[in-house]
């Protein structure tokens, strides 16, 4: 006699995504009429779709005749727990943690609405964002995978101290503290490191933007540490000089990297393409994080458009490896766009395909996740967005989200359901 508790688990039958054409990495040849087959969680199979029609036994069936199937796309830079707002530090600091966990549901499934399905979360209060994590990961709530955090390293009073990043860099054992920080973040189960190399805007009393928030052999120390654990490190550096001392110290990416200058005794914003700090950081081989890109095509050219476009082009001229993130969760960057910084790759001389490589191949390579994520390949994470339209031809095509697949999990964007 039979026991049922103790029969195997049936497998799953899976399912077989075909579509007028697939892209399994943008910078190679897609499959006209191809297929995925998704099992169990990953990529069982690509090819032909009649191929994979004939050999694949009993599947589900997913047809999109004129459809155009992608690799999921990646964030990474984004905030979950912020609200999308100018200043996101006023529903932090009043600590309602509930408040902030419905947030960051809500902009989890804005991402996924928009084909996200890996978000690095460079800044989150509390672990919260962890702990959401976890539910996505089990299917009990929708949203991309999240690889977090935590909470920012900061000195005192520095950029996004709200976070509870703060490190005490004074009293001449700032090592001691940093490791430390290290360490806990790695026990929580943190995915990456992320240091305030510089100052930043929504930190009033902070440092500014340009200037450096640590000392060099503070952030080597970081990097170090952080490395020892197997884990990768982001430095948040506006400023020229802070983007030398990520190189030097060694991260693996630079966010915003935005090439700032100390300011003019009347206060203006001042820029530093330097040359020499570009060949360190393409000698380094960290990659950049350019993180401003929301609305940009009404951006006036005198009104900074002309500047971001050209830092770009300096960046790529250089031979450093740019990667799609936007800052979700701050005002300028929203979770179900971003297409948009796409298209100012485009404009500042990108292919669509190298353009699309940055939010999927090239990226999981700068976050460490080559071979899970960023491709659709036998054995990678069954996460794809179905388009109605070809990217490659247009990447405004990224717009019109049919499909979203994370994990073997089917999501249909709120507005294609
Ligand atoms: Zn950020």
């Amino acid at each position: 006699m039979s026991d049922p508790i103790a029969s195997p688990p049936a497998r799953s039958p899976g399912t077989l995504i075909a579509a007028r054409r697939v892209i399994t990495d943008p910078e190679r040849a897609p499959l006209e009429h191809g297929g995925v087959l998704l099992r169990d969680g990953v990529v069982a199979a690509v090819g032909p779709a009649q191929e994979l029609e004939r050999t694949a036994g009993p599947v589900d069936h997913l047809e999109f005749p004129l459809g155009t199937v992608i690799p999921g796309l990646i964030n990474a830079h984004v905030h979950l727990s912020f609200d999308v707002t100018t200043d996101p530090r006023i529903a932090l600091e009043a600590g309602d943690l509930d408040a902030v966990r419905a947030t960051i549901a809500a902009n989890a499934r804005a991402a996924l609405d928009g084909g996200v399905t890996t978000a690095r979360d460079l800044g989150d209060l509390a672990g919260l964002v962890a702990e959401f994590e976890e539910r996505a990961a089990s299917g009990s709530a929708a949203g991309p995978r999240v690889l977090s955090a935590r909470s920012p390293l900061t000195p005192p009073g520095g950029h996004c101290w709200f976070l509870g990043g703060e490190i005490d860099t004074g009293g001449g054992d700032a090592e001691r503290g940093l490791r430390a920080a290290v360490d806990e973040r790695a026990e929580a189960g943190a995915d990456v490191i992320k240091i305030m190399a510089s100052g930043g805007d929504l930190t009033p009393a902070g440092a500014p933007r340009w200037k450096s928030q640590f000392d060099e052999r503070d952030l080597a120390i970081v990097v170090e540490a952080a490395h020892a654990r197997g884990l990768p490190v982001a430095g948040h550096a506006h400023g020229t000089e802070a983007m030398a001392q990520c190189a030097r110290a060694g991260v693996d990416t630079i966010e915003h990297g935005s090439w700032q200058a100390p300011s003019g005794a009347d206060g203006e914003a001042r820029h530093d393409l330097s040359a020499e700090v570009a060949e360190l950081v393409a000698a380094s081989g960290a990659a950049i994080v350019p993180t401003r890109a929301r609305g940009w095509e009404t951006w006036p050219a005198e009104a900074g458009l002309d500047l971001q476009l050209r830092k770009l082009a300096w960046d790529a001229e250089h031979g450093i490896p740019l990667v799609a993130g936007n800052d979700a969760g701050v005002g300028v960057g929203y979770f179900d766009d971003l297409v948009d910084t796409l298209t100012l790759f485009a404009a500042a001389g990108w292919s669509p395909q190298q353009a699309l490589a940055t939010a999927t191949t090239r990226a999981a390579a700068a976050l460490g996740r080559a071979d899970h994520i960023g491709r659709l390949d036998v054995g990678h994470s069954a996460d794809l967005v179905v388009l109605d339209a070809d990217p490659l031809a247009d990447l405004r095509a990224l717009k019109a989200v049919r499909l979203v697949v994370v994990r073997g999990r089917q999501h249909l964007p709120t507005a294609a359901s």
